[in-house]
């Protein structure tokens, strides 16, 4: 059954057969909701669309880099192919080194800012004028509780993601009166294959021990406030920074 109303409108998912972005794209098209699932491996964007259309849902698969502007109209495109873009959530994303500032590498500071940030940058650069065209929309970017707070040898990342939130502010001042609603999310610690990969079990259990509720996040607990906000139901919502970080930055 439907939860939120996203039904019959196209919607692109950047990082969207992996992690946070796998778990956004089948529960927007568990909503109705058509489906371009972007990546830059075919085979995790193939991957998830044959789940989502296992089923019963609508489906296609994109495979480029989001850091590269030209991708980012690419997506746009094959979105308009299933219908008018109403939706986009611009979720891919990377860890990159860690190292203090002082020794940060050069190139891991620029990869972080073009895949963390240009890309949420480019994304909206075109997705926005094709949801103004089509009426209007909602974009989703997803940051990370590290759009607000620091966190000791990540600074391209960090720095990313404040860039994030407050690039979601401008553009959804900027197109607030045409339609188009635009809000970023900042999860905590979720168990995904980019933290699950990068980090020992210590790590990861002392990164529980941050969160208030003492346990990192699903998925599923993202994408179900990512796709509230893509839906009608969050309609006065824009320009908006939402927590789902089991009170990590509550301390
Ligand atoms: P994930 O499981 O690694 O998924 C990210 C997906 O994005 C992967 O499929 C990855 O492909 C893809 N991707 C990476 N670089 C790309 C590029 N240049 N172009 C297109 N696709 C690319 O990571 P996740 O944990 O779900 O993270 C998703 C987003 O949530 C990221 O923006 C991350 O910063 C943010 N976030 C995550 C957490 C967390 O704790 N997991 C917390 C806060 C925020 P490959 O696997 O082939 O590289």
């Amino acid at each position: 059954m439907a939860t939120y109303d996203v039904a019959d409108r196209s919607a692109i998912v950047t990082g969207g057969g992996s992690g946070i972005g796998r778990a956004v794209a089948l529960l927007l098209a568990q909503n109705g909701a058509r489906v371009v699932v972007a990546d830059l491996k075919r085979e995790s964007a193939d991957a998830v669309v044959a789940e989502i259309e296992a089923a019963g849902g609508t489906a296609v698969a994109h495979v480029g880099d989001v850091s590269d502007p030209e991708d980012a109209v690419a997506a746009v495109a094959a979105a308009q192919g299933l219908g008018p873009l109403k939706i986009a959530i611009n979720n891919a994303g990377i860890g990159g080194p860690s190292a203090a500032t002082g020794d940060y590498p050069l190139d891991g500071w620029q990869k972080v800012i073009d895949i963390n940030l240009s890309a949420v940058v480019y994304g909206m650069r075109a997705q926005l004028p094709a949801m103004v065209a089509n009426g209007g929309g909602s974009i989703v970017n997803i940051a990370s509780i590290l759009g607000s707070v620091g966190f000791a040898n990540s600074v391209a990342y960090v720095s990313a993601k404040h860039g994030v939130v407050g690039a979601t502010k401008n553009a959804a001042l900027e197109y607030a009166t045409q339609g188009v609603r635009v809000n970023s999310i900042g999860p905590g610690f979720i168990r995904t294959p980019l933290v699950e990969s990068s980090l020992d079990a210590d790590t990861l259990t002392f990164l529980e021990s941050k969160h208030a509720m003492n346990r990192l996040g699903e998925a599923e607990e993202v994408a179900a406030l990512a796709v509230f906000l893509a839906s009608d139901a969050a309609s006065f919502i824009t320009g908006s920074y939402h927590l789902v970080d089991g009170g990590y930055t509550a301390q």
